[in-house]
């Protein structure tokens, strides 16, 4: 049996080596290095991919954030609300463009920020809801969008980790995670359903306004050429980068198809196990499945990390320190105990192996292994 990984990126290119490999040249070759045609071919594609009027490339997810935040004309102190069970990026960049975070808690189904919460933590200062489509399935947008409507905020998605993901509303009507709100970023990060090889990242809107403050902020500030009538950044998607995107965005379904059929198979195999809670899996949303990620029930998640690492299969925590109790976020209104949910899940939650190229005998070698450390208990 070939070693098992977290992520495969090496397998998944081997698939994809010819075309990759050309596409790479091709850009050495013409030396359109920065902002060359394989970048403005990348996101007219992803614009008709995700069905949204505009898509801005730059440099990494955490900058799509930023400048989303950028582009909304925020003032210091101005709140914003996002989940307190993701990746650090979401709550670094608020901090960073001197904003306040209010940190809330998460649906114990799906991690994704709790509606009643949200609900309770508004005040006339908050001005950006970013929910965060936490492991490849959405957010409840309908009630996030219920909410961010009545009072007049905006909503950023951030979509790092369920691109190609769909949310289904009230009306039937469905529409590509990070497409909802205002705005929405995604990372493509080589480990991201979209990953490229390098950094990469990007923002969606539909909001012509907006999409064109973001594409100055990411130019510097930059207006008309050498004009700058605002702050921005230095964040670019680089042609390589771009050109290996277009590749594997036309993998994108058959990358997530592949991801469900692994979840398929482990929701099967732990199926009615009293030691382990399966992923939830909204009605209204489709799941990319960036991580599978299981609930431990009497189980000591570090332990069972240990146990299988010595199996040879790999297991990640995510996320093991809630953002309240970091130093670098802490605001003296967040008390512990509102973070019931999330202080449970960073000591109970461990995500399997999760890509493209698992195949059926290192599925039943993970899930055996795990089965046997949960039931000798
Ligand atoms: C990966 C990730 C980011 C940051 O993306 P980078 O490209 O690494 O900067 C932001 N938010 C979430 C939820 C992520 O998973």
């Amino acid at each position: 049996m070939k070693d098992i990984q977290m992520v495969d990126l090496k397998g998944q290119y081997q698939k994809i080596k010819s075309e990759v490999d050309k596409a790479i040249i091709n850009v050495v070759e013409t030396s359109a290095f920065i902002n060359g045609p394989e970048v403005k071919a990348f996101q007219e594609e992803l614009e008709a991919y995700l069905g949204v009027k505009h898509v801005i490339p730059c440099a990494n997810g955490t900058d799509a954030l930023q400048i989303a935040l950028m582009a909304l004309g925020l003032e210091p102190g101005d709140e914003v609300i996002t989940s307190d069970f993701t990746f650090a990026a979401t709550v670094e960049v608020i901090g960073l463009l001197q904003l306040t975070p209010v940190l809330i808690d998460v649906d114990p189904n799906t991690f994704c920020v709790d509606i009643e919460k949200l609900k309770k933590v508004i005040t006339p200062k908050t001005k950006a809801i970013v929910p965060v489509h936490l492991f490849g399935q959405c957010a409840n947008m309908e009630a996030i969008m219920e909410v961010a409507n009545k009072h007049n905020i905006y909503v950023v998605e951030d979509n790092a980790q369920a691109i190609g993901a769909e949310y289904t509303f009230e009306n039937g009507v469905t529409k590509k995670a990070g497409t909802i709100g205002n705005i929405g970023t995604t990372s493509f990060f080589p480990s991201k359903n979209l990953g490229c090889y390098g950094d990469g990242g990007a923002l969606f809107t539909n909001d012509d306004n907006l999409a064109e403050l973001c594409r100055s902020i990411v130019n510097h500030g930059m207006g008309e050429r050498y004009y700058y009538p605002r702050l921005g950044v230095n964040s670019r998607l680089d042609s390589i980068q771009a050109a290996i995107l277009r590749i594997k965005l036309r993998e994108l379904d058959s990358y997530n198809q592949a991801r469900n059929k692994a979840a398929a198979y482990y929701d099967d195999a732990f199926a009615g196990n009293e030691h382990i809670k399966t992923p939830f899996r909204d009605p209204k949303s489709s799941h990319a499945f960036h991580q599978y990620t299981l609930v431990g029930c009497g189980i000591d998640h570090f332990e069972l990390q240990k146990y299988l690492g010595e199996k040879g299969v790999p297991c990640m925590i995510y996320y093991p320190v809630p953002l309240h109790t970091q130093d670098a976020y802490k605001t003296p209104s967040m008390k512990h105990e509102d973070f019931e949910v999330t202080n449970a899940l960073c000591g109970s939650v461990f995500s399997l192996p999760m890509h493209t190229e698992l195949t059926e005998e290192q599925l039943k070698y993970i899930t055996d292994s795990v089965k046997e450390f949960v039931n000798k208990k």
